[in-house]
């Protein structure tokens, strides 16, 4: 697969791999004193190939031919680059050799980090190569501009006023910013309402607003005031009993997306949208156009140019929308476009699979996911059932000493899988090239573990007897780590 590079000191790095390697570094800064650096990351075939030359013609550090599968440095490893040579800032040789107080530091905790510190494992000992062992395959993160920033690019004042009022009275913020691009712009001005108070009268201020509404209970035809151009009498009397003040612009606006909120109805279908609008300003095409704008609006916040081809979030996006949809019985539309519908819906799956809630698909939830694709079942519903005992907890604390940095909470998702398959590579003869699912090589590993350490007697089957020794080092485990 082709991976994602962040540059760290002039060398390609894995995305993860690289933000693996600077906690680790942040962390030895702190411990020692010295700052952590690459010496070399990934490499191309050729270049392997030139190392592994120079090797074999008495010239270079001991070096593998690319097409090795241990050869970890290099781009087209059917594991990913994970290898690292690493220095650091010191005088002396630190980290690049073994025995001293640098690199005691990066053996003892590499594995925290994800890393294996394997170049002590090599014929000719190199301390400074270290290799990931992790999940790869990260995206590079793009900074995304802030909502306001997409606001003010799209031609709003007051941005960040327009999404605090928004957010204050839970209206969708594409709608919010459509409603205030078709009333002043987020400008707090006075509207240019025929034969109105003010009309044209320029900046609110709290003296004019006074005067204003007194010409309007007078008798005066009233006119638009601020941001979301508030003009009906009777509003101004509302906001004034609810403490809310008209010339202020979150307080205009807090009260015209709060309409909005009540023309919607818990809705955002189109139809809503238009309607609502209609109701907004009293004139249908004022919904249909508010309609047009929303969308707009959307895709600005996806982070997209409305002119521009769909980004590859949006590609991503609409295939959770798909698996959603067949997979989950989600009855959403495949458009790449993470609305509201869609945000319910990764809700719903989110609460199956046990992670937070939220509606926003990050990393907990795409692990969750994950080992739902593998086992067909919820992580939580898993979470006492891979091994078929009642409680996890104490074999998560064993995959904490080996990277797990999740919580101990007996729900046995992708990070505890790992660090538990960790483990059993490192002391069970779990092969190295199996993965971190159970299955019946990974029993075996367990049996070697139960008969060494605690008194189980019987084959590699996961029977009842197994499965009372594995409660047994499960409760010890969870009791004593
Ligand atoms: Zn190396």
């Amino acid at each position: 697969m082709a991976y994602e590079y962040t540059n760290i000191d002039g060398h390609r790095v894995e995305v993860n791999v690289a933000k693996a390697f600077r906690e680790m570094a942040a962390d030895f800064q702190k411990a020692t004193g010295y700052s952590l650096h690459v010496s070399d990351g990934t490499r191309t075939w050729d270049e392997q190939l030139d190392f592994w030359e120079d090797y074999q013609a008495g010239k270079g550090n001991l070096a593998l031919h690319p097409s090795s599968p241990l050869a970890y440095h290099v781009e087209t490893n059917p594991s990913g680059p994970r290898a690292l040579d690493i220095h650091d800032s010191g005088d002396d040789a630190g980290v690049t050799v073994a025995g001293n107080v640098r690199s005691h530091w990066i053996k003892a905790n590499a594995s925290k980090y994800g890393f294996d510190p394997a170049g002590y494992g090599f014929s000719q000992v190199e301390p400074w190569h270290i290799e990931y062992r992790g999940q790869i395959g990260g995206k590079v993160d793009t900074p995304k501009p802030s909502a306001a920033q997409v606001l003010e690019a799209g031609g709003l004042v007051n941005s960040t006023i327009i999404v605090k009022a928004a957010s204050a009275v839970g209206l969708d913020l594409a709608i919010a910013a459509a409603v205030i691009q078709k009333e002043s712009g987020g400008r707090n001005v006075f509207g240019h309402d025929a034969g109105g108070a003010y009309h044209g009268g320029g900046e609110v201020t709290e003296a004019k607003y006074k005067d204003f509404i007194k010409q309007v209970r007078g008798g005066k035809t009233s006119n638009g005031v601020g941001p979301a151009q508030i003009t009906w009498p009777a509003f101004f009397d509302e906001m004034e009993k609810a403490g809310l003040k008209p010339w202020v612009p979150l307080d205009n606006m807090k009260y015209g997306f709060r309409l909005m909120v009540d023309y919607l109805g818990g809705k955002t279908t189109d139809a809503a949208i238009r309607n609502a609008g209609k109701r907004y300003n009293g004139n249908a095409s004022y919904g249909d156009d508010l309609l047009v704008k929303v969308k707009e609006w959307r895709q600005r916040l996806a982070g997209r140019n409305v002119s521009s081809a769909p980004a590859q979030g949006d590609e991503r996006m609409a295939s959770r929308q798909r698996f959603l949809r067949h997979d989950r019985g989600e009855d959403i539309t495949v458009d790449g476009w993470d609305g509201p519908e869609t945000q319910a819906a990764v809700k719903r799956y989110q609460t199956f699979l046990g992670v937070t809630a939220d509606g926003i698909w990050g990393d907990a939830t795409e692990a969750a996911h994950l080992v739902f694709k593998q086992t067909g079942k919820s992580p939580k519903v898993s979470s006492s059932n891979p091994f078929g005992i009642v409680n996890v907890e104490g074999l998560q604390k064993i995959a904490a000493l080996y990277g797990y940095t999740g919580r101990i909470d007996n729900i046995w998702g992708s990070g505890s899988a790992a660090g538990f398959a960790k483990f059993l590579r490192g002391n069970h003869g779990y092969p190295a090239n199996q993965n971190d699912v159970l299955g019946p090589v990974m029993w075996a590993a367990i049996a070697r573990w139960l008969r060494g350490r605690w008194g189980y007697v019987g084959n590699d089957v996961p029977g009842p007897v197994m499965r009372a020794a594995l409660t047994k080092a499960n409760d010890a485990n969870k009791r004593e780590l």
